[in-house]
């Protein structure tokens, strides 16, 4: 009984002694100042945002892969794929980045027959495809690994956060580049996180390499910056408030 006394007393009087040892000032840092950022209103960009897409002024900084000017159709503030125009990317390059971007799929009725419902996607770096698929409630069958939200062929969302069609849905994105050796093999992985129409549907999931229809992903060097692509796929899904920050 008395040791243990004597032990719950030297223990707390040692954490008292390093709490006394410590001052408050010595953990503070006024190192880093971190700037000012004016956040935007309902998903309108914030202040240090690269604005990729507004409304049809924006075109100009896309282009289709053969550099030729964007055949998709802009309207007010919507941009939307016509079919066999081929994808689009910024003429801008990017690495680590936070996206916003907001899409809608098409009437099903208009894709019916097309095996193409809705299927568009965001590829960063022109490699690494985040699935854009008209995926409400498993109307269309389609893998788990292939509906919206999906890292496609390699990840399934941990949940379907997906709206009706014709409906606006954002995707929030913190997607990591990958990291080269200078004997160019791979020293890390791209990494991506996303939240789905607010819901969390991919938290820092490695990205096994770029995207494959058929087979399995294997990286390739690459540069650090490269443009990010919207994907045409035979339907015609819309975008507007298109917004980058570079991290
Ligand atoms: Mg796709």
């Amino acid at each position: 009984m008395l040791r243990l006394a004597c032990l719950t007393f030297l223990v707390l009087y040692s954490a008292g002694l390093s709490a006394q040892q410590v001052k408050p000032e010595a953990t503070e840092d006024w190192s880093y100042k971190p700037p000012l950022v004016m956040p935007g209103k309902k998903g309108r960009p914030p202040s240090d945002a690269i604005v990729l897409f507004s409304g049809q002024k924006d075109l100009d900084q896309w282009e289709h892969p053969d550099s030729s000017a964007v055949k998709w159709k802009a309207k007010g503030r919507t941009l939307t794929i016509v079919p066999k125009t081929k994808d689009i990317r910024t003429k801008r390059a990017f690495g680590n980045m936070q996206l916003h971007i907001e899409w809608k799929t098409p009437d099903p009725k208009e894709d019916k027959g097309r095996n193409d419902a809705g299927n568009s996607g965001v590829l960063f770096m022109g490699l690494y495809e985040l699935q854009i698929y008209e995926s409400y409630q498993y109307a269309t069958r389609i893998y788990y690994n292939g509906q919206a939200g999906s890292i496609y062929k390699q990840y399934a969302p941990r949940v379907n956060a997906c709206l009706p069609p014709e409906s606006w849905q954002v995707f929030d994105v913190v997607f990591e580049a990958p990291v080269f050796n200078p004997d160019q093999t791979l020293k890390t992985p791209a990494c991506i996180t996303v939240f789905h129409n607010g819901v969390l549907i991919l938290h820092h999931v490695a990205i096994k390499g770029p995207m494959v229809y058929a087979g399995y992903p294997q990286y390739t060097y690459h540069a650090n910056k490269l443009p990010l692509v919207l994907q045409e796929h035979n339907s015609r899904v819309s975008f507007r408030n298109i917004w980058v920050r570079e991290l």
